[in-house]
């Protein structure tokens, strides 16, 4: 089974990540999405809504199409991709583990923790965002590919241009923001009174 996880803080989920999953498993390019949301970490420079409100977001909008892990959560303080992909490769043996980024993820990847052993031994999926990919930043993707032979499949996929940081604006300015957020996700952030 090709099983994709995708990291993200979800401040909130927008359609932009459930677009990400929803095409990956309608093209058959992944069987199952994961969505693996962060930790809260105590020291945190910028605020991060509670942990427990976005993994239930994540829930809701997931809708039981795709799987929630609390994995970082349970595991607390800070968390690295690197044991993230161990744990699920450990856990899923026998399943190909890939790890979704959007390009602005992807293209940073070359200074995440022990970005040489990540790249060398895991698979990733690119998704474009806000056409970071054809903006004359592919000789980053290629680099990594060359140097450390990495296995970076690079998707087609068009997502809307959308951010966690733009829903959090909105919602503050008292704007509509059902054209981007699951309307039950939209009715949670109210009952309990996020990000105003
Ligand atoms: P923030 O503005 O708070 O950083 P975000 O919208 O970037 O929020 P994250 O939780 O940071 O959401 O992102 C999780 C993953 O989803 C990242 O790999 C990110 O690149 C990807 N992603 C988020 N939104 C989009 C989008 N509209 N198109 C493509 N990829 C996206
Ligand atoms: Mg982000």
């Amino acid at each position: 089974m090709k099983t994709g996880l995708l990291g993200g803080t979800f401040d909130p989920i927008h359609n932009g990540h459930t677009a990400i999953a929803e095409n990956l498993i309608k093209q058959k390019i992944l069987d199952r999405v994961i969505f693996v949301v962060t930790s809260t970490p105590p020291h945190k420079d910028k605020e991060i809504t509670n942990e427990i409100h976005r993994l239930n977001m994540v829930k809701i909008a997931s809708g039981g199409k795709f799987e929630v892990s609390d994995y970082e959560i349970k595991k607390g303080g800070k968390s690295y991709s690197f044991d993230t992909l161990t744990y699920f490769s450990q856990l899923y043996k026998d399943d190909e583990i890939y790890f979704i980024t959007g390009a602005d993820m992807l293209l940073s990847l070359p200074r995440w923790y022990k970005s040489d052993e990540l790249l060398r031994n895991f698979s990733f999926i690119g998704v474009d965002r806000e056409n970071q990919l054809s903006d004359g930043k592919m000789h980053i993707v290629d680099e990594m590919i060359q140097k450390y032979n990495a296995s970076i499949i690079l998707t087609d996929i068009k997502t809307p241009f959308i951010s966690s940081t733009m829903v959090r604006e909105k919602i503050r300015n008292g704007e509509d923001v059902s054209p981007f957020v699951d309307e039950n996700v939209i009715k949670y952030i109210k009952d309990n009174n996020l990000y105003d």
